[in-house]
């Protein structure tokens, strides 16, 4: 096998021309199959729906270190056609798991490394589902990446830790009861409990020495005529918080703070979160320090950009649900403008190497 048909910005030129939707992934996992294929690896298909798992075994018993990369692509609606966009980056971080991969073989000599391409992390049900699928049962260390736009870090660097925020959203379902504009009292307004509602999360407080924020996004009160109390509504909520401690308390807040103030209207409401919780990123510093130093190892001092945040990441399920699990999450700097989930977003290739390097000194340092 030589490493240079592993090329990773040729895998990644490949598999930016078949973008596919979270759980619809299977042009990218049969190219991923057969690239693992290539290097004499043993694809394991059908994870948490189109994921794709590989082993490369060591010789003595050891840790089992995962590669995470993710394969969605995202869905935006252009010149009135749908089209689906690599504006996300996730065909990066395939070609780069699988250009870390190409090299890790030959080398693995205590442990193993599971290699693992998740569907759908956009959707934020890809993670949960493998989890699901037994993807964790084995693992002991999960090592994730990805690409940064310019605003986070310079391009050509690479940092310890993303530490992404806990994020969701909520649907509120606002119940009231009907009556004629000019006999309200006979009625309970949707309308005004959603303003009652807004007004509520607005003057929630939570630490302000912490970051988070909670907004509402969109008020629909389904109104059908002038004079007629609305009895029913939706408002959706958009939830930010730094980290799993913020977002618990501002997530019961917000709960009370949204009934209570319906209730003053006589309107009752059902708050569901039906995209789940992601969690915040929680990594073990010590890792992270080691992850830190080695990127200045392999790559020099001044390549080692600050760690940076924002933004959400299905990878944390992995920790919330094993927490025993030595986790760390690189960040690549690759020059992303104008930002990340911008259906014009471009970047540097050729600082993916950079990436790979980093990946594959990572794993050693555990593996090697
Ligand atoms: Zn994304
Ligand atoms: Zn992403």
């Amino acid at each position: 096998m030589d490493t240079k048909d592993f090329d990773v910005v040729a895998m990644r030129t490949d598999l930016h021309q078949i973008p596919e939707l979270g759980f619809n992934e299977h042009k990218t996992s049969d190219y991923v199959a057969a690239k693992l294929k290539e290097m004499g690896l043993e694809p394991i298909r059908g994870i948490g729906g189109t994921g794709v798992v590989a082993y490369i075994d060591g010789t003595e018993p050891g840790p089992t270190v995962m590669l995470r990369a993710d394969m969605d692509a995202l869905p935006f609606v252009i010149d009135g056609k749908d089209a689906c966009i690599h504006a996300c980056g996730h065909d990066s971080h395939t070609a780069m798991v699988l250009a870390t991969a190409a090299k890790l073989i030959g080398h693995v000599k205590k442990g193993r490394v599971k290699l693992f391409f998740q569907p759908a992390e956009e959707t934020l049900f890809g993670a949960l589902k493998s989890y699901d699928d037994g993807v964790l049962d084995d693992v002991d260390y999960a090592f994730g990446a990805h690409v940064r736009p310019i605003q986070d870090i310079p391009d050509g660097t690479v940092c310890a830790a993303v530490r992404h925020t806990s994020s969701t959203f909520c649907i509120v379902e606002l119940k009231g009861k009907v009556a004629h504009g000019s006999r309200p009292h006979l009625g309970a307004s949707v309308v005004e409990a959603a303003v009652l509602a807004t007004n509520a999360v607005n003057s929630l407080w939570v630490n302000p020495n912490k970051a988070w924020s909670a907004k509402v996004t969109s008020i629909d009160c389904a109104s059908t005529a002038t004079n007629i109390i609305p009895d029913k509504g939706k408002m959706i909520l958009d939830i930010r918080a730094q980290d799993n401690e913020t977002k618990t308390e501002l997530l019961e807040k917000l709960k009370t703070a949204i009934t209570n103030a319906c209730a003053c209207v006589n309107v009752t409401c059902e708050i569901t979160f039906p995209g789940g919780v992601i969690p915040a990123a929680v990594y073990d510093e010590d890792l992270v320090d080691q992850v830190r130093k080695t990127i200045g190892e392999v790559l020099g001092e001044e390549k080692v950009a600050k760690d940076c945040g924002g933004g959400g990441e299905d990878f944390h399920y992995f920790k919330q649900k094993k927490p025993e699990l030595h986790a760390a999450y690189i960040g690549v700097g690759t020059g992303v403008t104008p930002g990340l989930h911008d259906p014009r977003m471009t970047m540097n290739p050729e600082s993916l190497r950079n990436g790979v390097k980093v990946l594959e000194k990572l794993i050693l340092n555990v593996v090697g």
